[in-house]
């Protein structure tokens, strides 16, 4: 079998909390980053609005007032022409003003033109015969508007000429039209003003008319083109178009901004593209604000969890003695890591025997001890894919995890070789302990489906095993419940028994050939069940009586009993040496025992010489200093002491030496094939030859054949126990007996 060390399959729930808690904060960071996503979105249009629209404003509003320091120009000229006494024709006094406002370089041609004839005067010009002011646009768009006015720009008339705009006034005298005065200017100052615009965003401003032909643009090849996206605007009134509005075409976001006395639209254009790319710049780095504090609420995190999440986990779900999986904590990993995944396997329980009386024994640092090292030892045993916790303070539990076709005897070898190595002795502050376990197996899925089943069958299979002092351990059958139910129907039967007089006592000659003679009887108990309608063996409900109080009240029938019959055997003189009691180990070591018994003897008037006690070696190794106190106190009382089933329990030299007890009686077991089986007979002889050698008186028990008589009288133990010279008798067959003398040679057949 691959033994490796167990390792746990699942995520436990301490990596469940840590993972939940670091996808929580991912998903902060997430739902931050989006957040911070749609903010900088939110805030980079009203940015970009706010700065194409400051800036449109204030170059609309330098081109404003200077279109209007023109226009105030031109039309101061206007007035002064119509309010002229003089010829307006020829006049110096014009000419040097034309002169003068050129020389100011206010305009690049300043001129007025009359209506009547066409006349024309410029002052930086040489007029061609041909030419007739009145058919120029800007004449014309003058004499509509019939106030001052900026007109769209226009070519000059020279061939080659700049494209020029033109701040007009109309020459009125007398409310009659008489013409217009120009003050020329070429585009380039507006287009200096307007291309010399500083943008962020990689912006830029082009200036349109009101059918959205592009008057200035950057691109010298866009001027003359029209903005598809913008004709709609440039169309409406000026007025209409709420400040600070925004047109968002399909690759710009354009603000706009009117130019006062004209009908353009300065407008601010910024890339899409451009805004995305910044979008994602500001998002970037965001969220990489947000990622520095993301590590440091990891950082806080870990710290936080090394300090207080894991205690505090740990607390919950960990056993504070041994650091194992606590019995919540197990359930739920065993159904997530085998049951759910159909994982097939056996659930065992590791119980172990007689837990109080090591924590009466032994501190609570070397319990704790212990139990760690026991877990050591189970960890080190347990399987590849095994899972153990700690079930209760004396109880471990494990999952092994077994091939799909594992039969149930190479599960039963595997649980008995780890009850014999959880067995050997345990060396805790230099003293060696010992301990035995109850290991009780379910198998997954045959013998329950989910986990509460498995344990509460592991249990069944506890309940079921014999006490007889050594590791067992064993594997679940259906039948054992029916078992721990019949068990269950004896002890209520038991219990109206004691009331009903149902027990009462036969006694069976202990025989010592050399002697010839009956040298003691053994009290054995006897009951006829009127609930059950049959009569119970001993070896069926004492067993029974022992898991419970029970025992303690048949043990004092069994002693009340007795001792009444021994006075009474006393006054009416029968002879039949002492007579041996069992006692069980509750008994043994319930407090006052030696005592009590001793009171019993004294009120009828009776010594502990005429009384032998029978215990079992793991009765006392239970609790072996315990145990073995009250057996000396019981010596030093003056009682026999006969160790019984001898053989069968740990046969512990080392503890044999420290009990003060007069008899080894060898168990059946030994003797029953005793002329067959050649070990058994080797056993018998050595228990015989180290007795006599010790000094102890050996008996054998359940001798039945002469054979066997023979083969013990051959090792020297004279005295024989058994069928071959007595059954158990009632009192009265035993009293004919002993009165008969019977006892000296009577071979009872059977
Ligand atoms: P034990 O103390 O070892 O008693 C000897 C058992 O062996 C008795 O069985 C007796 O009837 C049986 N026995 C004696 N000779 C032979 C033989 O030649 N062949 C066979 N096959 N059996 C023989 P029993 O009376 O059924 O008692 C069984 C066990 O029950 C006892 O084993 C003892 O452990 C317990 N027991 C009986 N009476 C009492 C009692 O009063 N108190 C306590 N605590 N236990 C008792
Ligand atoms: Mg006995
Ligand atoms: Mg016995």
């Amino acid at each position: 079998m691959n033994i490796q060390r167990i390792n746990i399959l699942k995520l436990s729930n301490k990596s469940k909390l840590t993972y939940n808690i670091i996808a929580l904060l991912a998903l902060g960071l997430l739902a931050s980053t989006t957040v911070a996503y749609f903010h900088v979105k939110a805030n980079l249009h009203d940015a970009v609005q706010n700065e194409q629209q400051i800036k449109a404003t204030t170059t609309s509003n330098k081109l404003t007032s200077w279109l209007e320091n023109n226009l105030s120009l031109v039309e101061a000229f206007a007035d002064t022409l119509a309010n002229s006494s003089t010829l307006i024709r020829g006049n110096e006094l014009y000419e040097f003003y034309l002169n003068q406002v050129k020389k100011s370089r206010q305009f690049d041609y300043l001129a007025f033109a009359l209506e009547e004839d066409g006349y024309y005067k410029v002052n930086d010009w040489e007029v061609p015969p041909s030419y007739d002011p009145r058919i120029r646009p800007w004449y014309q768009a003058s004499k509509q508007a019939m106030i001052p006015t900026i007109t769209p720009p226009h070519i000059g008339a020279e061939e080659g000429a700049n494209t020029y705009i033109a701040a007009t006034a109309p020459i009125i005298k007398s409310q009659k039209f008489m013409g217009v005065v120009v003050g020329e200017v070429t585009l380039g100052y507006v287009q200096k003003t307007i291309l010399g615009m500083k943008l962020d965003y990689d912006g830029f401003a082009f200036l349109i008319d009101d059918k959205g032909t592009i008057l200035v643009h950057p691109t010298e090849l866009q001027v003359g083109k029209s903005i598809f996206e913008l004709e709609d605007i440039a169309s409406q009134d000026m007025q209409q178009l709420s400040e600070g509005r925004i047109v968002e075409g399909d690759g710009y976001l354009y603000s706009l901004a009117n130019i006062a006395n004209t009908k353009w639209r300065l407008i601010v254009a910024a890339e899409k593209t451009q805004l995305s790319d910044v979008l994602v710049n500001e998002t970037i780095s965001l969220l990489t604000h947000f990622l520095l504090i993301f590590l440091l609420i990891m950082m806080l995190f870990v710290f936080s969890n090394r300090k207080i999440f894991s205690p505090l986990i740990d607390w919950l779900e960990r056993d504070t003695n041994t650091n194992l999986p606590n019995k919540k904590s197990f359930k739920q990993q065993a159904t997530d890591s085998f049951l759910t995944r159909k994982s097939p396997g056996m659930l065992a329980i590791v119980s172990m025997d007689h837990f109080n009386y090591l924590t009466a024994a032994y501190s609570q640092n070397e319990v704790i001890q212990l139990l760690n090292q026991i877990k050591m030892r189970l960890e080190s045993l347990l399987i590849h894919r095994s899972l153990l916790g700690q079930f209760s303070e004396s109880r471990f539990i494990a999952y092994v995890n077994w091939e799909q076709d594992t039969n149930d005897r190479v599960m039963l070898r595997w649980l008995q070789s780890m009850a014999d190595k959880l067995s050997a002795p345990y060396k805790v502050n230099q003293r060696q302990i010992h301990c035995t376990f109850s290991i009780g197996a379910c198998c997954f899925p045959d013998q329950g489906v989910d986990i509460d089943d498995l344990i509460d069958n592991a249990f069944t299979v506890i309940a079921n095993e014999s006490r007889s002092g050594i590791s067992s351990c064993g594997i679940f059958s259906p039948s054992m419940n029916q078992r721990l139910g019949g068990e269950l129907i004896i002890t209520s039967a038991m219990k109206s028994a004691i009331g009903n007089n149902e027990f009462y006592m036969q006694y069976q000659p202990q025989y010592d050939y050399e002697k010839r003679r009956i040298v003691s009887l053994e009290a054995l108990i006897r009951w006829n069940s009127k609930e059950l309608g049959r009569t119970v063996s001993p070896g069926e409900f004492i067993p029974i009586a022992e898991d419970s109080a029970l025992i303690i009240l048949l043990g004092d029938f069994v002693i009340d009993t007795v001792i009444k019959q021994i006075k009474h055997w006393n006054e009416i003189g029968l002879e039949f040496g002492k007579v041996s009691i069992n006692i069980s180990p509750k008994q043994l070591l319930k407090p006052g025992f030696t005592e009590d018994l001793l009171a019993k003897l004294a009120r009828q008037g009776l010594s502990s010489r005429q009384i032998e006690l029978e215990v079992t070696e793991t009765s006392v190794l239970d609790n072996p200093d315990k145990g073995i106190a009250i057996l000396k106190q019981l010596a030093n009382a003056g009682f026999n002491l006969a160790l019984d089933d001898f053989g069968t329990g740990y046969s512990s030299l080392e503890y044999l030496k420290l009990m003060p007890v007069d008899k080894l009686k060898i168990d059946r077991a030994f003797i029953r094939d005793l002329a067959v089986n050649n070990k058994d007979s080797a056993i018998a002889k050595i228990i015989v030859d180290m007795g006599s050698a010790l000094g102890y008186q050996v008996l054998a028990e359940g001798v039945e054949t002469k054979e066997q008589l023979d083969i013990l009288a051959s090792f020297g133990c004279n005295v024989i126990q058994g069928f071959y010279y007595s059954k158990p008798l009632h009192v009265a067959d035993l009293e004919s007996k002993l009165s008969n003398r019977e006892s000296t040679c009577e071979i009872i057949s059977y």
